[in-house]
């Protein structure tokens, strides 16, 4: 990812790699894969907002979540435009488009064109890059 980039969260990867699950860690510090299909949200779709496993800044909402029949959970748009970094991620022979989060720096997946209407974008990202916080637990109650 981008080195010039300036991330609010700035952690050593020692931090980091104590602080996350060895899978989140690959997959966030990493810019690791995660398998398709048998990750965690995958075939999920409950209510709530998805934060970035690392830092907890909320990148997607469930409302913008769709069946790509990818294998991994897909959006068709961030919860805000500025809620990731893109970065041009050349390894494999491929050029894709990288989303990191725009906090801490963390490798959410890629962003590819083949997404529905109207946007035609689908953001495909791993399970274990995010965290789900179901609506109840975000929704400003009473006390
Ligand atoms: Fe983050």
């Amino acid at each position: 990812m981008s080195n010039i980039h300036p991330f609010r969260v700035a952690r050593s990867e020692e931090e980091w790699q104590r602080i996350l699950s060895p899978e989140a860690y690959r997959v966030l510090r990493q810019r690791g894969t995660e398998p398709p299909f048998t990750n965690a949200y995958y075939h999920f779709a409950r209510e709530g907002v998805y934060v970035c496993g690392a830092c907890g800044a909320a990148l997607f909402s469930s409302n913008s979540k769709y069946e790509s029949g990818s294998g991994w959970p897909s959006f068709t748009a961030p919860l805000s435009p500025q809620a990731l970094h893109e970065d041009i991620d050349s390894r494999f022979g491929m050029m894709r488009r990288e989303i990191n989060c725009a906090n801490c720096g963390g490798h959410i997946g890629h962003v590819f064109t083949d997404g529905p209407e109207p946007l035609g974008l689908r953001y495909c990202t791993n399970s274990a890059a995010l965290m789900f916080k179901p609506l109840s637990t975000i929704t400003l109650g009473m006390g």
